[in-house]
């Protein structure tokens, strides 16, 4: 990371503002996020806003003394976003974690940037709304961090990503200025849409600091099918009939044998000895049985076993092996969590070119995909010892990279660029795209203090 080089401006940074740490302990847990990735140094200090005025006033402080910031919700990044070396100071939003209002006729939330994304959907709940963004890290992102990587989710296929559902922001720029974007009504084109650019902009160009979320009803009917395949590309196939069916599942989650193993030896169920491949479906809505019906028809050609469920304990107990397939690896080891996405009808082949790059490469990858958008996280474990950013962990980030390209997709669906993909960005986004986006962070942010280094 490039941080500028100051001096004496971090300290009376961290003289001037309210709540600071200097602690080592602090500053270490703040130098990293979930990536895996681990730093060569840690922040100066931490800087934790409780209000608008706190992050107003760090960033004033931080564009006079010319020092480096790097915005942290919750930590639990994928991609080295929120990761801080020496030379920075961590703003950290995670006390920011108010829900201020929901109006559930205009079926909206006003949330502060810290609030963890399912105290959001247990707040909705309440008036039967939801809010559609559920990352499988729900209980423990924040909104803040949601918005700033364009999080997605299971419920994603159907209801969007992030983007598609946070209605405005407010933004804390730079040099302290406040900007508002979006707007809070369905429709909406005035001027150029500064909301969406924000979205995904990884903490490069504004410190979030309040978001208008649009809810949505809850369904009130789910059918959930888990099928078991003989290996990962039947599976695949499946999915790719489920498309072809032309119904719109609210989930779609594959899982690959050797994953599903490390599942139940996390959580004490049998998954993995009803097949090598697992697929996750949920439909919903007053359609939800007869969608179930299709899906089933779609998927037993190329299944070993099916299991159909309007239960919703037996749901939660199935939708839980998906949720914490990320945690289950990271117990084998260190894990470099691919994101590549490719086209919906090319699962299969990704499926298999994966399998063909762990042959290659010697190293073991693991997949679990959000297959109804193609959205496939690759994971490859290493010894705790070992790095992800170098050696074999890196290659075969690389290749997997290739592979999405070759066919037709992109190098990261929903976990950003961060620190840790940006070597091959260029490459699928084009150097005038490129050099257009970096103009943009000038405009925004000229001194390049906000997560330099990052993004972009
Ligand atoms: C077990 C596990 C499962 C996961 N599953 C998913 C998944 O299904 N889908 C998915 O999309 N992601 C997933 N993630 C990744 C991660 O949870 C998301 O990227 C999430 O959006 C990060 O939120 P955070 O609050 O932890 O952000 P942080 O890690 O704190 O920050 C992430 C980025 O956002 C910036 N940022 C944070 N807050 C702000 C703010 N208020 N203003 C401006 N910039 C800010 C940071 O600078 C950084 O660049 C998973 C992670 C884990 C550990």
């Amino acid at each position: 990371m490039t941080a500028l080089p100051n001096d004496g401006g971090v300290h009376a940074l961290l003289t001037a503002c309210r709540i600071v740490s200097t602690d080592p302990q602090e500053r270490a847990r703040a130098a990293v996020d979930r990536s895996g990735y681990v730093p060569g140094s840690i922040p100066d200090g931490v800087v934790y806003a409780e209000s608008v005025d706190d992050v107003v006033q760090a960033l004033r402080l931080a564009t006079r003394h010319r020092v480096s910031i790097v915005p942290r919700g919750a930590g639990t990044g994928l991609a080295g976003g929120s990761s801080a070396t020496a030379g920075t100071v961590v703003l950290d939003v995670s006390r920011m974690n108010r829900i201020l209002s929901i109006d559930p006729v205009e079926q909206q939330a006003v949330v502060q940037p810290g609030v963890l994304n399912a105290d959001v959907n247990a707040a909705a709940s309440q008036h039967g709304l939801f809010y559609a963004p559920d990352p499988a890290s729900t209980a423990i992102c924040s909104i803040g961090g949601n918005v700033a990587t364009n999080a997605g989710g299971m419920w994603c296929a159907k209801y969007g990503v992030t983007r598609e559902s946070v209605l405005s922001l407010q933004v804390v720029l730079a040099d302290g200025r406040i900007l508002k974007t979006g707007r809070n009504t369905i429709k909406g084109v005035s001027g150029y849409d500064l909301n969406a650019l924000l979205i995904g902009s990884e903490g490069t160009l504004g410190v979030v600091v309040e978001a208008t979320l649009r809810l949505r009803p809850k369904p009130l009917h789910t059918a959930t099918v888990a099928a078991y395949f003989a290996d990962a590309p039947a599976a695949a196939q499946a999915a790719s009939a489920i498309v072809e069916a032309r119904i719109q599942p609210a989930i779609l989650e594959f899982i690959d044998g050797a994953t599903l193993a490390a599942v139940d030896a996390m959580m004490g169920t049998d998954h993995s000895s009803r097949g090598n491949a697992f697929l996750l479906a949920q439909t919903d809505g007053y359609g939800a049985l007869l969608e179930q019906r299709v899906l089933v028809e779609a998927i037993t050609p190329f299944a070993t076993s099916v299991e159909q469920t309007d239960d919703d304990a037996r749901a939660a107990e199935l939708v839980a092996a998906r949720r914490n397939a990320i945690p289950a690896l990271q117990r084998l080891g260190r894990v470099s969590i691919g994101d590549i996405g490719v086209p919906r009808n090319r699962l299969a082949e990704a499926v298999e070119g994966l399998a063909e790059i762990s042959k290659r490469t010697g190293v073991k990858i693991f997949v679990i995909a959000h297959a109804a958008d193609g959205n496939l996280h690759p994971m490859v474990v290493v010894g705790q010892d070992e790095s992800i950013t170098e050696g074999p962990a890196k290659a075969a980030l690389g290749e997997m990279f290739r592979l999405a390209r070759r066919l037709g997709g992109t190098l990261t669906g929903e976990h950003g660029i961060g620190l840790l993909k940006q070597e091959w960005l260029e490459e699928e986004v084009g150097g005038l795209s490129l050099d257009l986006q970096h103009k943009i962070k000038a405009v925004f942010d000229p001194l390049g203090i906000l997560n330099p280094g990052k993004g972009i």
